[in-house]
């Protein structure tokens, strides 16, 4: 992709509305742009990150036997009001009325819908565990939205809900929904903490916030540091790994202001362990037993012929947040770095044009071609701006490695930079190693 074509509108100023980094930079590439309070549209290369994390989530969904459907943004205000959260929604939910005059809603979460999509069709036992998930825009009138896609009102988020035929096969559905977003948050470069979150009225300690650090964040967070420390990749998505893996969070002290106890942090955290600071929540879990199932009837039949209301759990992503917390967690001395994972591009072409020399441009064209024919995706830069004010936008834009053809390159060694890392002169062959190597 040739930038010139990109549309990709950039901007000069730091927007004065945006109070912190991803909102900043964010308006200032161009992957944003706000349609009325709360709700934006997403332009290519906004979309084309926010697609990669949402691919990223579905397969790790994937991996743990989630089965995805796609239920409807509009819903019904029936089931709402079985469940009873027609009135104790209050505000946040968006209430329409169609031509007939009947209520609908634009969904805020999908727990009343899944559970009338369950109940109509699973009737024993036998079927269960099920997770079902899906990726879909939700609507919650926000009373003060925020920090650009952070806390907006329309946000993309993935919502699976288990369901299980009692409390211990419940807890092994959430235990692998635990598990599955300990990876997806690793494989978008980011440590995310799983932190005892408040249950509510329902109670018990089935529920946890994941959180990745950030000055910004909204969320106050009491944690011992060394969960830090915990390595995932040790653990397989084996029961009993999972469960073990699950114990070693359990071992740490870590939780949201809701649940934070001085007392408690003080007696169980050592001083020089002690981390006080503040986090984005970028997913939700969460079990609630037979909260919906009961007002909504959704029950099985036991092998001894009796009926049980169906247990269920919900774990919500924020796609769209995770965007934003990705460039809080990355965008360091205004200079942004996606996880390759999550590129918009994996390497940008940066030639220094000259007027009557076209050498420059046809090495780009060449070293374009053959990465392409190689299935890495590649941005040249074909203006004609001078080298230091293509690195200042490229700063922005956050491709990981670029390929720069300048006084340091010849014709068959070409400087390679990683981002914030090192520069080394490379062959064509062994770029195009390095790049396909960090698919993996
Ligand atoms: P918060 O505590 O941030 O208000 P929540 O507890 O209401 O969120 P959940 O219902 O648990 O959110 O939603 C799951 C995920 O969806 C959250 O972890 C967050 O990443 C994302 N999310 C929730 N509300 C918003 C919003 N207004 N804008 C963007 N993302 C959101
Ligand atoms: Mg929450």
């Amino acid at each position: 992709m040739y930038l010139s074509k990109l549309f990709i509108p950039l901007l000069k100023e730091i927007p004065s509305e945006a109070k912190i980094k991803s909102h900043q930079l964010m308006l200032r590439t161009g992957m944003i742009k706000q349609s009325s309070t709360g709700i934006y549209s997403w332009l290519p290369l906004g979309f084309k990150i926010m697609k990669k994390i949402e691919q990223i989530v579905r397969e790790e969904q994937n991996k743990i036997g989630a089965q995805e459907l796609l239920m409807p943004t509009i819903q019904s205000a029936e089931i709402w009001k079985e469940s009873g959260r027609y009135d104790d929604y209050g505000e946040e939910m968006l209430r329409i009325k169609d031509r007939q005059g009947k209520e609908m809603l634009y969904g805020p979460t999908n727990e009343e819908l899944i559970t009338e999509i369950f109940r109509a069709s699973v009737k024993s036992y036998k079927s269960l565990p099920q997770l079902l998930y899906h990726i879909q825009w939700k609507f919650r009138d926000e009373l003060r939205p925020r920090f650009g896609v952070m806390r907006c009102k329309e946000f993309f988020m993935k919502d699976a809900y288990s369901f299980d035929v009692n409390d211990e096969e419940a807890k092994k559905s959430y235990n692998k929904m635990f598990f599955a977003y300990l990876n997806t948050f690793k494989r978008l470069g980011l440590t995310a903490i799983p932190m005892a979150a408040d249950t509510g009225p329902i109670g018990g300690d089935l529920s946890h916030e994941f959180i990745i650090l950030a000055e910004t964040g909204e969320s106050k967070i009491y944690s011992d540091k060394r969960i830090f420390d915990i390595d995932i990749s040790k653990h397989s998505s084996e029961e009993k790994s999972i469960q073990d893996l699950r114990k070693k969070y359990d071992e740490f002290y870590a939780v949201t202001d809701d649940k934070y106890k001085k007392e408690d942090f003080e007696k169980k955290v050592k001083k020089e362990n002690q981390l006080v600071t503040k986090g984005i929540e970028v997913g939700h879990i969460f079990y609630f037993g037979d909260k919906y199932s009961k007002p909504l009837k959704c029950s099985v039949d036991l092998k001894d012929g009796k009926k049980v209301n169906v247990k269920m759990g919900s774990y919500g992503v924020g796609v769209s947040r995770l965007v934003a917390a990705i460039i809080e967690a990355k965008f360091n001395n205004n200079i942004m770095r996606w996880p390759e994972s999550v590129s918009p591009f994996d390497v940008a072409i940066i030639p220094s044009l000259k007027k009557n020399d076209k050498s420059n441009q046809e090495k780009a064209e060449k070293i374009c071609s053959f990465l392409l024919k190689n299935k890495i995706d590649v941005l040249l830069d074909d203006t004609d701006e001078h080298l230091s004010a293509k690195f200042k936008k490229f700063d922005l834009i956050g491709i990981p490695y670029q390929i720069i053809l300048g006084s340091k390159s010849s014709d068959d060694k070409f400087e390679f930079k990683e981002v914030n890392g090192k520069t080394e002169s490379l062959s064509l062959e062994d770029i195009k190693n390095k790049l396909l190597n960090n698919r993996s």
